[in-house]
């Protein structure tokens, strides 16, 4: 099972904030109801500006069993949220509301590789 379905805790971590053009009012795909506005030209999921952040479109237990309710809609950050190791390299937001959530950071172990060792990232280098 892919190691975010059974976590959700970067949904209940961090504000999570876009240019107000992400939303459907805007143009874009997020609902409108799920959004609120925080600034002339941001929104932002709502309940995730409050002091224990939960966004308005995460369904289930963090930590346990989660589901993004607009998944195929969700706002830009969300997209670029990487889970540590997905693509092998670690993730400080990742790690970081896992670990405020009691929860271990990732390891590549959760991706089904070994433990090892980080290769070089990008085409090799050439020495002449
Ligand atoms: S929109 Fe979905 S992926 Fe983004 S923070 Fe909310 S629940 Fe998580
Ligand atoms: S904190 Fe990391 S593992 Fe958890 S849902 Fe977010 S990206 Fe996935």
């Amino acid at each position: 099972m892919h190691p975010c379905l059974s976590c959700g805790a970067c949904c209940a971590a961090y504000r999570v904030s876009f240019y107000w053009a992400e939303s459907r009012a805007g143009g874009g795909s997020v609902p409108d109801g799920l959004v609120e506005q925080v600034g002339p030209w941001r929104a932002a999921m709502q309940g995730t500006s409050q002091a224990a952040p939960r966004c308005a479109a995460l369904l289930g237990t963090v930590g346990e069993s989660v589901r993004c309710s607009i998944y195929e809609d969700r706002p830009s950050p969300c997209h670029e949220l990487k889970a540590s190791w997905e693509d092998g390299l670690p993730d400080d937001k990742c790690d970081r509301a896992r670990q405020r959530h009691g929860l271990a950071p990732l390891t590549q172990q959760d991706w089904g590789r070994p433990e090892g060792p980080v290769g070089p990232v990008g085409p090799a280098r050439r020495t002449a």
